[in-house]
């Protein structure tokens, strides 16, 4: 027993310590470790840049073996080695974690001032500065006459919009209809002129990037590409805005790695587009994933829409899934409309007729224009 009546162990040479002294010194020694932890933290960062600065990978398990070794050929102390090893990994299991925290926060796709003020520009169609744009027309391009109809009524919209269509098409079945191709192209490119409309379509592969991007005002990857790493690249080369699809396998963070691509490859126009991610739901194509606008929202400046379309499969729950995910902060919309669906050579059963597309519209409240437009 102490002095004051509490157990305490016997100093080395003097009286024993009182609990009260052991625990001062206990708060000094976890302040000296802090210290000295904070202070490993801060050569591990100087470590990260220098590594970064250099091309180097930023995790070395044989590094952390060698640190072990010493560790434990010095120590001395009630610890077993078992347990020093064990102290160590979470310091090196904290320290990663530091580094991939500081690594996630320098990615461009993070930086605030990445969207300018007046939002990402297709033409004169602003997405992210306020208003939901709308993302509309057929799954694919079929005719001259087709896309007309389409475009004309779409044009009478008095909201910004963006006029879609397929002219390559990554059908699932290989003998399933594959789009026009660079038919298709021209006919979206000049139907879309006669109406004042922008477009949007999509770009398959690296072969055919010129190609698209001579036709197109904004260039779109779908879910089956959002992993192609050589096709991101080679779009951040382009000077035109990419829509960028999720996959419908990828996470939020992989979408968002993906836009990655693309901006450290010199294009920050990116619009990343939820589209619904495959579950085990069969009631619906895919599962929207109405969540991922606010995560996305949250990780990035980067405009977020919603293609109902693919996501759904179905035309009857698009207004509650429309409303709801507007509600959680998307920037805008993609819908399949066509004026036949029952003869369309590609999705018929999800696409909206030109009644089905208007009365979606007006139950969104999109129908009138937004005060001060
Ligand atoms: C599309 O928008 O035409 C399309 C094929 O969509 P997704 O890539 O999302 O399946
Ligand atoms: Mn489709």
């Amino acid at each position: 027993m102490g002095e004051d009546g509490h157990p305490g162990t016997p100093a080395a040479d003097g009286p024993e310590a009182t609990l009260e002294e052991l625990r001062v010194r206990i708060d000094a020694l976890n302040a000296e470790i802090l210290a000295l932890l904070q202070a490993r933290a801060q050569v591990v960062v100087d470590i990260g840049r220098f590594k970064q600065g250099h091309g180097l990978d930023p995790y070395d398990p044989r590094r952390e073996e060698e640190e072990l070794h010493t560790v434990i050929d010095t120590m001395g102390g009630p610890f077993a080695p078992a347990d020093v090893r064990e102290i160590f990994r979470s310091i090196f299991r904290a320290s990663l974690d530091l580094m991939d925290r500081r690594r996630r926060q320098a990615l461009h796709v993070r930086r605030t001032d990445l969207v300018p003020a007046g939002g990402i520009l297709v033409g004169d169609v602003a997405i992210g500065a306020g208003t939901p744009v709308l993302f509309a027309g057929p799954c694919s391009v079929e005719t001259p006459e087709q896309m007309e109809r389409i475009a004309a009524h779409l044009a009478r919209y008095p909201g910004p919009k963006i006029l879609r269509a397929g002219a390559y098409k990554p059908r699932t079945n290989p003998y399933a209809f594959q789009g026009l191709r660079e038919e298709g192209l021209v006919i979206l490119r000049d139907i879309a002129r006669r109406f004042g409309l922008v477009t949007v379509t999509e770009v398959l592969d690296v072969s055919t990037l010129d190609v698209v991007a001579a036709h197109t005002d904004m260039l779109q990857v779908g879910a089956r590409n959002m992993y192609n790493t050589e096709l991101l690249k080679a779009l951040g080369r382009i000077g035109k805005p990419v829509l960028l699809k999720r996959g419908f396998m990828a996470t939020v963070e992989e979408l968002l790695l993906s836009a990655e691509y693309i901006l450290a490859h010199g294009n920050e126009a990116v619009v990343l587009c939820e589209r619904g991610i495959r579950t085990f739901e069969p009631w619906t194509r895919n599962t929207l994933d109405v969540a991922s606008v606010p995560l996305l929202k949250g990780e990035t400046a980067l405009p977020v829409i919603v293609d109902l379309s693919h996501a759904l499969g179905r035309k009857d729950i698009m207004l509650p899934c429309g409303r709801a995910v507007l509600a959680a902060g998307a920037d805008g919309l993609m819908v399949e409309v066509h004026d036949h669906p029952d003869q369309a050579l590609s999705d018929g059963f999800q696409q909206l007729d030109l009644a089905g597309f208007d009365e979606l519209v007006a139950g969104l409240g999109l129908d009138r224009p937004a005060p001060g437009r």
